[in-house]
């Protein structure tokens, strides 16, 4: 089958106006600077469209809108309902304009077409926006006992932090955007969105969205533009009251850095080097392909990637053999292909990275197993392909056993023990993922107790639900998106006193 040409694609009337603008209080603009950048797609190296560059001064902009949203606006003291009803009309508009947005963020980062994800709706990220439009009217502070003579009460309200700045990559650009929204809006935060500069599109039309659904001038701005100046302008601007970051550990490191000069709230989601256990008591026909695609969905470029995959060591050839058979046979091509199971990498120095890891692994005496290789036969010449790929024989302190490579590379290892498969998993910087295939369910809950990880998975991996809290320890961040737990981060507790006399 030959691969379709952006030209003919499914028409998004978005993409064909070509270049792009930011959103600032209501009104799309261009850049102070009027200066753009292209957005490249990955499967062809072509650009798709221009994005407009913004810089300090409209981050400014963006600030003093969102500010004053907040603190004037009738955004922060709107009913809950009717912020319940604000977050479903933007929901309503994901669900409708899906097709569109998944097109976006097909072209614009590689994701594959055809990709589902395990168990989740086809919308998936509509109901995230749903699940936190419910919260809207759930948040709420205590009354407090207290031992001061007399009667004096005392109680707790919760209040929206302020100005969040939403800082994402563009691994996932629809989730990566409404897992942030979601909380930020609910809560009554205004937002200004910096979205990577390898994928803006999703967030800008998602931008148009929020004003077709109903949302106040202000309350979410947009701004396109690179890291080292409008996403670092963001972080020290002093209207920021809060960094929602998601992105890689030494961006996170420098954020932190930043915020301190004004005190900013921060939350991170950064990377991951996620171990995946598999005993030989586990059910080899679902963990093969369940470990394998832990790793290779979206060309490896999910933070909580299953990349070293622990292996007991009595089925350890047998497993290195099914999965370097699985990957062997997933189609890698163009993501429009509807067949295709492994896109693109992002950009050309994502593949220069991923192709560099397969020097120091070589070199460190890892064995290449299944893949190894950039793919670029044909059409798929100009394009940032590389293939799924196995490496066995390696030992845990080899660098690709270390550090996060965010692409299709698992690397596998033999293990004897419980205690030496647990105390290998956690001798990680990192803290994000983890998963554990086996039959016997007290192996199961033991190692899902004793793995210092934010998620464990058993007999599945990479589940996401919008109730079920996700993020890091150690270097792979602070806090938690999702769930109940991902709303404390935008509101600040407000404790009241009241002497009744
Ligand atoms: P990155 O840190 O380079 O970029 C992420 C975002 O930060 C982009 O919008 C970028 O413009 C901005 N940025 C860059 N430098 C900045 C600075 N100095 N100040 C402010 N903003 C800045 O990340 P990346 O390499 O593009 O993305 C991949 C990384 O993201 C991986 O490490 C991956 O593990 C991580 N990630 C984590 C999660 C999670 O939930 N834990 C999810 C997706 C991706």
């Amino acid at each position: 089958m030959s691969t379709p040409e952006p030209a003919v694609t499914p028409a998004s009337p978005f993409l064909k106006a070509g270049r792009k603008q930011l959103l600032i209080d209501g009104t799309w603009v261009d850049a102070v600077s009027g200066r753009t950048f292209p957005s490249i797609n990955p499967s062809t190296g072509r650009p798709i469209a221009e994005i407009a560059e913004g810089g300090a001064e409209d981050v400014d902009r963006a600030v003093t809108a969102a500010r004053t949203a907040f603190d004037t606006g009738p955004w922060r003291h709107m009913r809950p309902r009717d912020r319940q009803e604000l977050l479903w009309a933007l929901a309503d508009a994901v669900q409708a304009n899906f097709e569109e947005l998944r097109l976006l963020e097909v072209l614009d980062m590689g994701s594959p077409i055809g990709r589902g994800r395990a168990g989740a709706a086809p919308a998936w990220e509509a109901d995230v926006l749903r699940y936190f439009a419910g919260w809207a009217t759930k948040i709420h502070g205590e009354t407090l006992p207290n031992s001061i003579p007399g009667p004096v009460l005392s109680y707790t309200v919760k209040e929206p932090v302020g100005v969040v700045a939403a800082i994402v990559p563009w691994n996932r650009p629809i989730s990566n955007a409404v897992w942030k929204l979601g909380p930020a809006l609910a809560t009554g935060c205004t937002v200004v969105l910096k979205p990577a500069e390898e994928a803006s599109l999703v967030a800008l039309r998602l931008g148009e969205l929020l004003t077709e659904a109903g949302l106040p001038e202000g309350v979410v701005n947009v701004v396109t533009g690179h890291g080292e100046t409008a996403g670092a302008a963001l972080t020290e601007h002093p209207g920021v009251d809060k960094v929602a970051f998601t992105g890689s550990t030494a961006t996170g490191q420098q954020i932190v850095r930043a915020a301190a000069g004004t005190m900013k709230r921060v939350t991170l989601e950064l990377g991951g080097k996620s171990p995946d256990i598999v005993f030989a008591d586990a059910d080899l026909a679902r963990a093969i392909p369940g470990a394998a695609m832990g790793v290779f969905a979206n060309s490896g470029q999910t933070c909580s990637a299953g990349t070293r995959i622990y292996v007991e060591r009595s089925i350890h050839d047998e497993f290195v053999a099914g999965v370097s058979a699985f990957a062997d046979r997933l189609k890698v091509g163009n993501s429009l292909d509807p067949e295709t199971k492994i896109g693109p990498v992002v950009s050309a120095a994502q593949l220069d990275r991923v192709v560099g890891y397969f020097d120091i692994g070589r070199e460190e005496g890892a064995r290449t197993a299944a893949g190894g290789t950039r793919v670029d036969a044909g059409e798929l010449a100009g394009g940032y392909f590389v293939a799924p790929t196995v490496l066995a024989d390696v030992r845990d302190d080899m660098r690709v056993a270390r550090e996060e490579i965010f692409g299709p590379v698992a690397c596998v290892m033999p293990f004897d023990t419980v205690d030496e498969v647990v105390r290998r998993a956690n001798d990680s910087e990192y803290g994000l993922g983890g998963g554990v295939w086996t039959r016997d369910v007290g192996k199961a809950h033991r190692v899902a107790r004793e793995l210092r990880t934010g998620t464990v998975w058993v007999n599945t991996y990479n589940l996401f639900d919008p109730a079920v809290p996700f993020g890091g320890h150690r270097m792979s961040g602070w806090g938690r998106e999702m769930g109940r737990d991902a709303l404390d981060a935008y509101l600040d507790v407000k404790a009241v006193w009241i002497d009744t006399r």
